[in-house]
């Protein structure tokens, strides 16, 4: 059967799979033949595995013992078994090189597996490459790469959005069937916007971070960027869970009693109420395309039967700012451990300081330096009151602004990014103008609820995202109106 890569998703695939139509091997290889023709331009993938076709055949010897079975058992094997995904730069495989796209990190081989890996690996995925990134997922737009920009599949011209625009790019080129990405103030739900995909931010703590180097600890989270919302959903299953080496993550059930106020009764078969803060979306930065797209994207959700209520969320103006103080403090303090000594890069100088000062400014590229400047001021003596405990005081107020909110609707629309994909080049010489990219994203990060992006129309050839917020715990509501959305179900 000749494997059509465009139209593939992970449940076609599994069942393709399963019905022997096509091997684990051919599709990996289908994969792998992408990748050779449109990495060069586009620059997804930093390094292709050269184990992925063996783990294929181990998937196709796993995949024939559950067929030969299948007429006495029930098993269909994990939704994973055989199939090909990418991985973010900053996530550690055993043995691999993870550099997080740094120059310091440059011939860091992992040393063990990050949770997410050795959950995925226990499913039976395979491993295709590790993706491009931001350095260190600081950035959207993934020009902050050491290794080269990624671009946008759609446009060469136009930049992939970021940090985990390789993850993205590698789902929209047909070069994976699903990457995991990380997302700290929307490095999953931007660049899944700008490429056309899904992207899911998990509830914080609903994914292990372990094995997972940390940006801002108390924002990261892991999720999937997939083709559909059912794609999500699967690998977010598969990722999820309490881990004894991450005391944040809380188990599947908690998750739900995290929630503020559990779905009303009769809620699994109503459709959830969506919440949109109208207040917020009349900005002068706001791209009108994208306001169009979304005015549409509501009019087709009150089609299906939602009903849309306005909301006010009165402290989310200053959601960028506390992001932009809490992020970098925790960056700041994050990387303190490439010191030269215990990771990668080590450059000599005069003396032990003078090795430490020699090695980061050899190894780190501006924006990290940038943040890690930024970081050490707010928290340090004297302004630590008037900055970090201030954004934390805040923080609170708009994370209660959205519980409030929640009693009232189930979910809160908006665009998940004020512009469609960008130029390459064109705000990095403005830190400040890049930083507004995020203007929507990071609300779901400070709040440590969950959010997804969805494609929702397009400016010529450009995708467009509407994003959606959920209650803590909540996911589910944002995979069942994503998929009544996009008609998955
Ligand atoms: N663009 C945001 C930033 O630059 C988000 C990064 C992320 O989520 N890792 O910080």
């Amino acid at each position: 059967m000749k494997i059509d890569l465009h139209n593939l998703t992970i449940k076609k695939a599994h069942d393709h799979l399963m019905a022997g139509d096509f091997t684990s091997v051919e599709l990996t290889q289908a994969y792998l033949d992408v990748i050779a023709k449109k990495n060069k331009d586009i620059n997804a993938y930093l390094q292709v595995f050269d184990d992925a076709l063996e783990a294929a055949k181990k998937a196709d010897v796993k995949i024939a013992e559950i067929r030969n079975k299948k007429s006495k058992i029930e098993d269909q094997g994990s939704m994973l078994l055989g199939i090909p995904c990418a991985t973010k730069d900053n996530i550690l495989i055993k043995g691999k090189i993870a550099s997080s796209s740094s120059k310091i990190l440059e011939d860091y081989h992992a040393t063990y597996n990050a949770t997410v890996i050795s959950k995925l690996e226990k499913e039976g995925a395979i491993f295709l490459g590790r993706t491009n990134m931001d350095e260190f997922a600081m950035g959207g737009s993934t020009e902050n790469s050491a290794y080269g920009v990624t671009k946008n599949p759609f446009d060469l011209k136009r930049v992939a959005g970021g940090s985990s625009g390789g993850s993205a790019a590698s789902v929209a080129m047909d070069g994976s069937l699903f990457a995991l990405g990380s997302d700290t103030g929307g490095s999953i739900r931007q660049p899944a916007s700008f490429c056309g995909v899904v992207g899911l931010k998990p509830t914080y703590g609903a994914v292990s971070r372990y094995g997972v180097m940390a940006m801002g600890s108390s924002l990261d989270q892991i999720g999937p960027l997939t083709k559909t919302v059912t794609d999500a959903e699967i690998v977010f299953n598969a990722i999820r869970g309490k881990d004894i080496k991450d005391g944040t993550t809380v188990d599947e059930h908690r998750g739900q009693a995290f929630a503020t106020r559990l779905p009303r009764p009769g809620l699994l078969s109503a459709k959830p109420i969506i919440g949109v803060p109208r207040h917020f979306l009349g900005g002068d930065g706001i791209n009108k395309d994208v306001l169009k797209s979304f005015e549409s994207a509501l009019t087709l959700f009150k089609e299906k039967g939602y009903e849309i209520r306005d909301i006010q969320l009165p402290n989310i103006s200053y959601a960028l700012m506390v992001y932009y103080i809490v992020m970098p403090a925790e960056v700041s303090a994050n990387m303190a451990r490439f010191d030269g000594v215990r990771f990668g890069l080590h450059v000599d100088g005069k003396n032990g300081i003078d090795d430490y000062f020699e090695t980061r400014r050899a190894g780190l590229g501006r924006e990290v330096i940038r943040r890690i400047l930024l970081g050490t001021y707010v928290l340090s003596s004297g302004y630590y009151d008037a900055y970090y405990n201030r954004a934390n005081a805040v923080r609170r107020m708009i994370t209660d602004d959205f519980l409030k909110a929640f009693q009232d609707v189930d979910l809160v629309a908006t665009p998940t990014a004020p512009s469609p994909a960008f130029n390459i080049g064109e705000k990095t010489d403005d830190p400040v103008a890049m930083y507004l990219e995020d203007i929507f994203t990071v609300t779901a990060n400070i709040t440590g609820m969950p959010a997804v992006s969805i494609p929702c129309g397009s400016v010529g050839v450009l995708p467009i995202g509407l994003q959606l917020t959920a209650r803590h715990g909540d996911e589910t509501a944002l995979f069942s109106a994503g998929k009544d959305f996009l008609n998955e179900q």
